[in-house]
């Protein structure tokens, strides 16, 4: 009986794609099979590594070894609706879908073999709070299944008397990196290739702040993947 009354809600109310917001057809799943294949990729991964938009953009600040990012980000977009309802509409779970698919494309190009750990950014604790979650750490737990790749939520956390990097000035930015992120040395990440998630690369500031604690702690490299780049 509960069976029939589903079925039938879900004829009356259809569950619509989060990407185009056309209605779901049986089988698919929060985004349709036209948008999972026509989603804005960057395909990053393909490129030689010194053709990377996202190496490129953190050169002469920090050193980062691979680039990673699912999708180009465009204002009025399907990735921005994407992203809408993984950040504001309690739906996480997208954020760990699009993880899975982007860890099986970067398994196929070997990515497994290049990474130790798996690190997500954290999110700061009032935000957490508020939301209830870290969409960056379902995107990383999504990458870490398809990679085989050990995923940790607390090595990397963030203060909770930080404030944002904006309107400092360069010196005052680079003491503020250590007084928003701190390591737990819970597992050793000493001479680790390091694979640091987040949902949106905008200016990079913040990865660029987590990178370079990291790296201050003698890992051996940073890469960054993100859900999508700005
Ligand atoms: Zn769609």
């Amino acid at each position: 009986m509960k069976k029939l009354i589903q079925d039938f809600i879900s004829l009356i109310f259809p569950d619509s794609c989060y990407s185009c917001q056309g209605v779901l057809l049986q089988g698919e799943y929060k985004v349709c099979t036209a948008c999972r294949g026509n989603l804005p990729f960057t395909n990053y991964h393909k490129l030689n590594p010194s053709d990377n938009p996202i190496t490129q953009k953190f050169f002469g600040k920090v050193p980062i070894l691979y680039g990673l990012s699912f999708l180009q980000f465009a204002k009025d977009g399907k990735v921005q609706r994407l992203l809408h309802h993984i950040k504001y509409k309690n739906e996480p779970e997208l954020a760990e879908i699009l993880g899975n698919w982007y860890g099986a494309e970067l398994f196929e190009k070997s990515f497994h073999q290049k990474f130790d750990m798996i690190l997500s950014v954290p999110l700061h604790p009032k935000k957490l709070k508020i939301r209830g979650y870290n969409q960056s750490d379902y995107f990383g737990r999504g990458l870490s299944k398809q990679l085989q790749i050990p995923f940790y939520d607390n090595i990397l956390l963030r203060n909770v008397h930080s404030s944002t990097q904006t309107k400092k000035t360069r010196y005052e930015r680079w003491q503020n990196v250590h007084t928003i992120f701190n390591v737990s040395d819970s597992v050793d990440i000493k001479d680790k290739s390091i694979l640091l998630v987040d949902d949106v690369i905008t200016t990079g500031a913040t990865l660029e702040a987590c990178a370079k604690v990291l790296l201050e702690l003698d890992v051996k490299f940073i890469s960054i993947a993100t859900i999508a780049v700005a």
